[in-house]
């Protein structure tokens, strides 16, 4: 991949920055940075949910950096101010378009379960029931996962990257020590995990200083997290997955750090140094569809994003919503989003573990077959049954889908997404995570950060002929969508979210605004959203139902307001996206959800 400069040695690189950005000498706490959702301009842009994280993206640009070193750089610096959403102990999934080949590329770093993690982890011994989900398998050793994030940053740079893991940490590393200042979403998500976070001493000295979340306002430091990364910066992702802190994150993970006073059950794990050593990330081809002339390239298995994003577009291919009225246009969204669903949850896991049919799943005949189903007035009985991957001929046939036995929907929100495009034209998408906001509560002592609860992904109940059902070594699926979208093989719109299965019909609901529905970049982002992940009730946010709800429900559709039992916010995702036409960038972060992201670019237009 192109850098005008190649590798800059660190004390050049030192120099290139503005002043102070990587040298910590003063107590005092990084400068608070402006956050803007929209910003305009050329050279180089970046979007994430965090100011600090995204001005450091753009120093690395500005440095002479490429889009794979800002997205690391970027990402960790997340891993310091989104401590409860991503970091070094969760994992997540990598896609780069490369300038220089015109080829999407994807990196999987997804965590994987123990190697003795047996079939009935999720059973409690004591009743030989499954554990409630809630706080039991949340907040646990069982549900950690083997950390992918350190793996997949090291294997973006040596494959695309010009800069060092050092160079790259090193704005991070100085943010964690220097200390950022809270700011409402740090405080509201600390308060909402008060009671995991008590439960673990080492969670407790971190996050909730004298027994309290810190004030907004307030400077939040991590020296133990800037010394981890110094460890990581001094011997590479090696001191993580072998060794010392090998050993640590293993006996955290089989016995947590409990304080006296917690109610808590928390169940242990299976995590063995030996599982450490072992992780690799998969690195692959992303998958792709061709969509009103544009071609859709997303994560392919073990997450479920590509190709159910993919499917739905396939689905909505056939009909052309602009020109239909907007409920009616919503209506074919959310019925291409509940099949789509459907196959997702037949067809899709780990492809190590599980026969994947992708091909048929983002086949444009299946997917006619599929939207046969679809009811123009009317919206089907949900949960609709899976299609049958062997035999489709794309036409329409007399059986409409039956009904199928109602899927739980586990997944919870949290997680982050980062968007990077250099001015070699080179971009990433990138969506990490470590699950719940907070992961398992579990800071592994003295390190500085939360151990993730992924493995929560895997179904809960085992069965025999589920694809995602738990396996030693596998990955649970996952729902999240880096997805770069395409026209005549050079980059036009990278976008991503957080937010558990919402992630799919966040991102697809982006698309469609914004590809068929005529909306800006900035509009597409804003605009309402609904997810209708093949349930009964169509979870929406206040604003849609408001808009929409009355329409909807006319086609038979049940809208709920969104929000669960960890979060008092009903939204969905915390999207990023960058828009390219040409030179001319367009980096969008959300105007408000989650308190608002960050977008900047490299030169900004002049006005
Ligand atoms: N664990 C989720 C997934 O991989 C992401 C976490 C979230 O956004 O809630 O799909």
């Amino acid at each position: 991949m192109t850098s005008s400069l190649g590798r800059l040695p660190a004390v050049l690189l030192t120099l290139a920055l503005p002043a102070g950005a990587l040298v910590a000498t003063s107590a005092a706490p990084a400068a608070a940075v402006p956050k803007k959702p929209t910003a305009r301009g050329s050279g180089g842009a970046v979007a994430s949910v965090d100011p600090y994280a995204t001005q450091v993206g753009l120093r690395v640009l500005k440095a002479g950096g490429n889009a794979v070193d800002a997205a690391v750089a970027t990402a960790a610096a997340l891993g310091v101010t989104e401590p409860y959403s991503a970091g070094i102990g969760g994992g997540g999934y990598f896609v780069v378009y490369d300038a220089k080949t015109g080829k999407v590329r994807t990196i999987d770093g997804r965590e994987t379960a123990p190697r003795k993690m047996p079939r009935d982890a999720f059973v409690d011994p004591k009743t030989g029931e499954p554990y409630p989900f809630t706080p039991d398998l949340v907040t646990s050793g069982v549900s950690v996962g083997v950390p992918g994030t350190p793996a997949t940053w090291e294997r973006a740079l040596d494959r695309w990257g010009t800069w060092s893991l050092a160079e790259t940490l090193a704005p991070a590393t100085r943010i964690a020590r220097k200390g950022f200042r809270v700011d409402k979403t740090f405080r509201d998500q600390t308060v909402d995990n008060q009671e995991r976070f008590a439960a673990f001493r080492t969670t407790k000295r971190l996050f909730l200083k004298k027994g309290r979340a810190p004030r907004v306002g307030s400077t939040f430091r991590n020296p133990d997290l800037a010394d981890t990364y110094d460890l990581l910066a001094k011997r590479g992702t090696r001191a993580f997955y072998e060794g010392k802190l090998a050993r640590q994150i293993a006996r955290t993970v089989r016995k947590p750090p409990k304080t006296k006073s917690t109610t808590l059950p928390v169940p242990r794990g299976f995590m063995t140094a030996r599982d450490l050593k072992r992780y690799r990330t998969v690195a692959g081809r992303a998958t792709q569809v061709a969509y009103r002339g544009y071609q859709v390239h997303g994560m392919p298995p073990s997450s479920s994003g590509g190709s159910t994003v993919g499917e739905a577009l396939n689905i909505l291919e056939g009909s052309d919503l602009g020109k239909l009225q907007r409920p009616a246009a919503l209506h074919r969204y959310l019925e291409a989003s509940a099949l789509a669903f459907a196959d997702r949850g037949e067809y899709v896991g780990d492809p190590r573990f599980t026969k994947v049919p992708l091909k048929d799943l983002l086949s444009q005949r299946f997917a006619r077959e599929r939207a046969c189903a679809i009811d123009a007035d009317q919206a089907l009985p949900k949960p609709i049954a899976a299609g049958d991957v062997s035999s489709y001929d794309g036409k329409c046939g007399p059986s409409a889908p039956a009904t199928a036995e109602p899927a739980e929907d586990t997944e919870n929100i949290s997680t982050t997404n980062l968007t990077v495009v250099d001015k070699w034209g080179n971009v990433v998408e990138y969506t990490l995570t470590i699950e719940q906001t907070g992961g398992s509560g579990i800071v592994v002592p003295g390190r500085g950060f939360l151990l993730n609860n992924e493995l929560t992904d895997f179904s809960t109940v085992y069965e025999a002929d589920d694809p995602n059902r738990i396996q030693p070594v596998k990955r649970p699926r996952s729902s999240m969508s880096p997805t770069i979208v395409t026209k005549k093989g050079k980059p036009v719109l990278a976008l991503g979210s957080p937010g558990g299965s919402t992630i799919i019909t966040t991102v697809l609901q982006m698309l469609v605004n914004r590809l068929d529905l005529g909306m800006s970049l900035p509009q597409a982002m804003a605009a309402p959203r609904a997810a209708q992940r093949n349930t009964a009730d169509v979870t929406a946010e206040p604003a849609f139902i408001t808009r929409y709800g009355a329409a909807l429900e006319a086609y038979g559709h049940s809208l709920v307001p969104a929000g669960d039992a960890f979060t008092s916010q009903a939204e969905i995702g915390a999207a990023t996206a960058i828009g390219i036409r040409g030179r001319r960038l367009v980096a969008v972060a959300e105007p408000d959800r989650r308190g608002g992201g960050a977008a900047g670019v490299v030169r900004p237009r002049k006005r």
